[in-house]
This record gives C-alpha cells, sequence and structure tokens, in this order.
C-alpha cells in the first residue's frame, strides 16, 4: 500500500461506521490521523465502535452533536447512506471540508489501478463477470467495495500488477476527489433514487463523477443507446469504447453476423451465451470490452459467457428437474426487473410473483405476460396480481402462503421445457428480511423437489 502522508497528524472525523467505516477508521489511524468515529447506534449495542475504541480511536455514538464538524478537521469519511441534508455534512459544505467516501481513501493508498463500473441497473452482474474475466485470463483481479470485501481494506495488499474491480453507486461517486479509474464503466441511467438525489441531473452528474479525473491515459467504456450517458460523457477526456446490443458497433463492442465481435474481431457465438437476457447482452458487451482492453484471450472470455449463469438472485439459473427450468430473480423488487426478465424468456413460464405493497398497480407488467401460463402468488400483493392475471387470460392461477410453498405448487403446474420463474415485481419485506432471504428459500425449496 502507498505510505500516503496526507493524513498524518490530521484530524479526520469518520461519520457512519458499518463495515466500510470501520475500515476506514482503522486505515486512518494506520496513517497516523487523529480519528474520530460518529455512529448514531448506541455505544452499548455497537461492536464495531467498540473495538475501534480498544484500539485507542475516540468513538461518538448514540447522536450526532453538530460541534464534531469543525474549521480543523482535514476531511470526513462519510458513509454513502447519509444524506448530504444531514445537518453535520451541511456544516462540513459550508466549512468547506472535504467530503470523501471510503472508496476515495481506498483509491489513495492503492498500488493497483481500479476498474470502476457504474449505472443504474447492471453493476453486480457487469462488475462480476468483468472479474470472472481476469481471473480466467490470469491477470489478477480484486472484487472490492459493494460486493467482496471492504476497498480500503482488500487494497492494503494489492500490488501494481493487479486490478481493483469495483462496481460504484451515485451515493459512493458523490465523494469522489481524486479517483480515477483505469477504465471506467457507464452501463446505463434510469430515474433512480431521487430521493436522495432530488433531480435525475443531478443523479447523472454523481455518476459522471466516475470518469471526472480520467485523462488521455484512461478509457471509458459506455453504452451507446443510452443518449443521456452519451450527453454526459461529452466532457470525459478518456478514450470511449462503446458498446451496443442494438447496432453494429465496428469500433466497439457490439453482435456481428451472430458474433460477439471487438474491434471487428468476432469473440464468440451469441447463441454460446449461457446467461440469458437482452439486458445482460449489454452487461456482457461491457465486461468483454473491459476484458480486451486488458489483453485477456478470446478463450478466456468465451469460457466464462459459456459457462457464468448469472450472480445469484438476478435471473440465475438454479437447476433443472424433470426438464423444468428453475430461476431465481429474487432481486427484482419493482415491475421493470420483472419485465426483463420475463422478456428474457420465450418459453411457456409459470411466474411466482407477489410481495411488499407500496400502493401501485401492476398493469405495467401486462405486455410481458402472453407466454405466462400461470401464476402462483403470495404476499401482501397477491389480489393484485391476481386481478391482471385474469385480465390477461392467465388460466391458473395459485394464491399460497410463501415461497416455500409456491414451489411445489408451481412444479405441479408445470411440463417439460417450462421455466419455473421467481421474479417477484416487489421488495420482501411484508415477509422477508431480505430479498436474499426470499431467493434462498426458493433455491432450498426446489432443490427439496429433487
Ligand atoms: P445493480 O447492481 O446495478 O443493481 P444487478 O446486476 O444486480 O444490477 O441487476 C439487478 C437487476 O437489474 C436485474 O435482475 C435485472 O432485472 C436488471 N438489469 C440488469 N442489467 C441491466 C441492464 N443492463 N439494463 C437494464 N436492466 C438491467
Amino acid at each position: 500500500m502507498k505510505n500516503i502522508q496526507s493524513y498524518k497528524d490530521k484530524q479526520v472525523l469518520v461519520l457512519g461506521l458499518a463495515k466500510s467505516g470501520y475500515a476506514a477508521a482503522k486505515l486512518l489511524q494506520q496513517l497516523g490521523a487523529n480519528v474520530v468515529v460518529n455512529d448514531i447506534k448506541p455505544l452499548e449495542e455497537n461492536e464495531s465502535a467498540q473495538s475501534l475504541q480498544s484500539i485507542g480511536i475516540r468513538v461518538i455514538c448514540g447522536e450526532h452533536p453538530p460541534e464534531l464538524v469543525h474549521s480543523s478537521l482535514a476531511a470526513i469519511i462519510k458513509n454513502p447512506g447519509i444524506p448530504y441534508s444531514n445537518p453535520l455534512i451541511q456544516k462540513a459544505v459550508e466549512l468547506n471540508i472535504p467530503v470523501l467516501t471510503e472508496i476515495e481513501l481506498a483509491y489513495q493508498i492503492s498500488e493497483a489501478p481500479f476498474i470502476g463500473i457504474t449505472g443504474s441497473n447492471g453493476k453486480t452482474t457487469t462488475t462480476t463477470l468483468i472479474y470472472e474475466m481476469l481471473l480466467t485470463g490470469r491477470k489478477n483481479p480484486i472484487i472490492a467495495g459493494n460486493i467482496g470485501t471492504v476497498a480500503c481494506e482488500v487494497v492494503q495488499t494489492a500490488s501494481p500488477s493487479d486490478y481493483v474491480v469495483t462496481e460504484l453507486s451515485s451515493f459512493q461517486l458523490l465523494g469522489v476527489q481524486t479517483f480515477r479509474p483505469k477504465i471506467s464503466v457507464f452501463l446505463n441511467l434510469f430515474e433512480a433514487h431521487l430521493d436522495y438525489h432530488g433531480t435525475k441531473k443531478e443523479y447523472g452528474k454523481a455518476k459522471s463523477n466516475i470518469f471526472m479525473n480520467q485523462t488521455e491515459d484512461d478509457y471509458l467504456v459506455l453504452n451507446a443507446d443510452d443518449l443521456e450517458v452519451q450527453t454526459l460523457a461529452t466532457t470525459c477526456k478518456a478514450r470511449k469504447i462503446l458498446f451496443s446490443s442494438k447496432q453494429a458497433i465496428p469500433s466497439g463492442a457490439s453482435v456481428i453476423d451472430g458474433f460477439i465481435s471487438y474491434c471487428e474481431e468476432k469473440v464468440m457465438k451469441v447463441e454460446e451465451i449461457a446467461l440469458p437476457g437482452q439486458h445482460n447482452l449489454e452487461n456482457i458487451l461491457a465486461a468483454v470490452s473491459v476484458a480486451k482492453l486488458i489483453g485477456i484471450e478470446n478463450d478466456a472470455i468465451s469460457h466464462v459467457l459459456k459457462t457464468f449463469t448469472g450472480v445469484k438472485h438476478r435471473l440465475q439459473f438454479v437447476t433443472s428437474i424433470q426438464d423444468r427450468l428453475f430461476y431465481n430473480d429474487s432481486k427484482a423488487t419493482n415491475i421493470l426487473a420483472t419485465s426483463k426478465a420475463l422478456s428474457s424468456f420465450t418459453q411457456p413460464t409459470i411466474l411466482l410473483a407477489g410481495g411488499l405493497d407500496r400502493g401501485n398497480e401492476f398493469d405495467d407488467l401486462k405486455p410481458y405476460l402472453k407466454h405466462v401460463k400461470a401464476l402462483v402468488t403470495f404476499g401482501e400483493t397477491a389480489e393484485k396480481l391476481i386481478r391482471i392475471a385474469k385480465e390477461v387470460g392467465i388460466k391458473s392461477i395459485e394464491h399460497v402462503d410463501n415461497v416455500e410453498h409456491a414451489v411445489p405448487v408451481a412444479y405441479k403446474l408445470s411440463q417439460p421445457n417450462d421455466v419455473v420463474l421467481l421474479s417477484p415485481a416487489c421488495a420482501s419485506w411484508d415477509q422477508y428480511k431480505t430479498f436474499e432471504v426470499r431467493g434462498d428459500i426458493f433455491v432450498e425449496a426446489v432443490h427439496r423437489l429433487k
């Protein structure tokens, strides 16, 4: 790790603990900073804070006293979830104190170059694909951040020949100061997180920070079919590599004559890709661009694409039982995500859906239900889903208690070559703590069918 001096003997406030704040506080202490940690959870219940206290870090828990922010602070490391409307952050902005997120700190000490991936949808899938391609191509990737280990922990042992691969949310990117990835990927921009950013323009601006510090020596991989991404990227100095799932891009990544092509070189046949879905083709083309820029052989790329069947809970292929194909898309917590999942299949499909009622209706799903032969529904939104299933003429409709009960019911309704798809179109919180728990219960129930 780089032994940077910028925090030595400086006062730094770490705001919000969680895993990233904890690792940042320890690292800053190692770099010689005078660290204060502030977290809302009371000290008695706060194991991380207790652990930091035991190594001599000052912790203030249970409240956010305004006097923690003062003009002698060199920086604040803010948990990405804390909004800028927080009074402490507002005071810091007024006093011109840099407000960073942990990823910036990780970048500052890292000897390895960064590959950063952002976009409204597809970050985790693309990040995982890039990681797998680099790994298969023997390039020492390190996955850091939201998936994987906290960035400022793993980069400490990274060497210049490694690559730090990390997905970046708009919240993390707002805290960018010097962060400059060797390769950045900008997948797409949809309306999201407006409660945090206020407007789509602000949201897009935050995402653009991914390339803010890039120069002509770096690369930006971007979606040729997303006009907003294109417009944002006009200010970017890095060399641009375009990808498209819809049009041929001779100087970038696209599908030409049934092949994944990169700069007019054929990488592999599209029909050999294991991961279903048009949206995933976009993620794949972005990942192929990064792999080719790093010099990964086509064999390694195609090996990954022939075998990679999806990140857990994201249209993940679970197994085939008596020729029925089971998919876990528990991450689909809204209509858009479920419509993408349904569009990925043409076979007769049995849809398992339902969950937390946010007050919306599900009519926007109707155009995607043509091949759905049965609906098995559960949770607070069951009645609403039953209404639209009836309206589009789905004959088999079953209302069950939960996901566990839905699986054997779905199996009974299925025939060989059918798809059985958990893609709830709703958050899980009415019945399950997280979408991961819901997906795991589905997968276990499927395996019990055997
Ligand atoms: P993220 O990490 O950005 O949330 P994921 O890779 O976890 O993205 O995918 C989450 C969901 O987003 C998927 O289940 C799918 O419904 C949708 N999705 C994935 N990739 C794309 C894409 N390129 N364009 C649009 N939607 C996508």
